[in-house]
């Protein structure tokens, strides 16, 4: 049986280096996700039948809290009470949320305040789901405090904010990751499938979605999710030329970029916001051999994409990824950010 632990119970111990921390948490790499709360009440053949049996009742979790109370926020929640049966998610616990607002439980989970989250020994973990404006101070915090966090993208307005925040999170041995749902979703596992082996030769990705929400930033860090699919299909990138058109009044923006894959393919990646406009993917890749101009039906995936998400934060909390894997990840994220900075940049001049 699984039992969480009391707020008195289950400290860890906090040591230096990246991963420490986690393992420490969990006790050690084989036993994934668990570590044990030593009960011993004395000695002898009875005492040992007890510990034994405390043993098999004190598999502990670690606890969350959740920061924002939005979609995301609402999801992260959910799926916490409900893991994947036998993934490494069914060691999160959520303990609680943090909102801005006065709020009622939200699916039998209660508000707590900053100063508890930040606090109590039984949250080991954070999830950063506000508007991504207030995403840097929030993890920060956590980060301090020594908690592991889950920030859903991006993680910063910046580049050198999140390079920063990688540092901290290893001065302070926890795992810091950023939600890309958008890499595990089954239309671009299939365009990415297709696009495997074949030579890029010029092309484009033109989003169209409703008006922005106040809070998101500029285009290019809100519409990071795209610039990923690019980055992750063809590479490193560097930014030629970036313009923005805005009619406030009409909450509409647009921008367009573009960018030079690593042997001078042109990519024209263009972000489009607006009332009304219908959420969609246009691309158009010309390659050596065909072109692509519509996503490469898919069908929907068996589990959510925010349970997938849950399912590879958990894992990393639990030492299962492999650390080459990690470092690729950082690498793309600090890429994307870096990418983003700059036609934010060159739209500003
Ligand atoms: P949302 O507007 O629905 O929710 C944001 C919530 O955060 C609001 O309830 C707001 O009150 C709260 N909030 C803001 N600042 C806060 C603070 N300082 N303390 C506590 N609460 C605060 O937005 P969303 O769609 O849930 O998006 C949240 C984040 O998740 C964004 O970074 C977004 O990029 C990311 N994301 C969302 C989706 C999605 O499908 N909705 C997908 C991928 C990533």
């Amino acid at each position: 049986m699984l039992r969480a632990p009391s707020s008195t119970g289950g400290r860890h111990k906090r040591r230096t280096g990246r991963g420490r921390n986690a393992q420490a948490v969990f006790g050690c790499r084989s036993q994934i996700g668990l570590y044990i709360i030593k009960r011993v009440k004395e000695s002898g053949a009875q005492g040992k039948k007890e510990e034994q049996e405390n043993r098999k009742e004190t598999v502990t979790m670690l606890g969350a809290v959740v920061v924002g109370i939005g979609t995301a926020g609402w999801v992260r929640i959910r799926d916490m009470l409900a893991p994947v049966p036998g993934s490494p998610a069914e060691k999160l616990a959520v303990r609680g949320f943090i909102s801005r607002r006065s709020l009622d439980s939200q699916q039998g989970v209660s508000q707590i305040s900053v100063e508890a989250a930040i606090s109590r020994e039984d949250i080991h973990v954070a999830f950063i789901c506000t508007e991504n404006v207030s995403h840097e101070d929030n993890v920060r915090m956590f980060l301090q405090a020594g908690k592991h966090v889950c920030v859903e993208y991006p993680m910063t307005m910046n580049h050198k904010a999140a390079v920063e925040l990688y540092g901290l999170a290893e001065e302070k041995g926890v795992v810091l990751h950023e939600e890309h749902i958008e890499l595990l979703t089954e239309d671009y596992r299939e365009l990415k499938r297709t696009v495997a082996g074949k030579v890029l030769q010029k092309g484009s990705l033109h989003f169209t979605g409703g008006a922005l929400k106040p809070g998101f930033g500029f285009l290019a860090f809100s519409g990071i999710a795209r610039l990923t699919w690019l980055v992750d299909l063809f590479g490193e990138l560097s930014v030629t030329a970036a313009t923005v058109e805005e009619d406030v009044s009409r909450s509409y923006s647009k921008m367009t970029a573009t960018l030079l894959t690593s042997d001078n393919r042109p990519l024209v990646w263009i972000e489009e916001r607006g009332p009304g406009l219908p959420r969609a993917k246009n691309i158009n890749f010309h390659f050596d051999s065909c072109t692509l101009t519509q996503l490469p039906p898919a069908p929907r995936a068996a589990v959510g994409l925010f349970m997938q998400d849950l399912i590879h934060f958990s894992a990393k909390l639990a030492n299962q990824v492999d650390p080459k894997e990690l470092q690729r990840e950082k690498v793309r994220i600090l890429h994307c950010l870096e990418l983003a900075q700059r036609i934010e940049q060159l739209c500003q001049s």
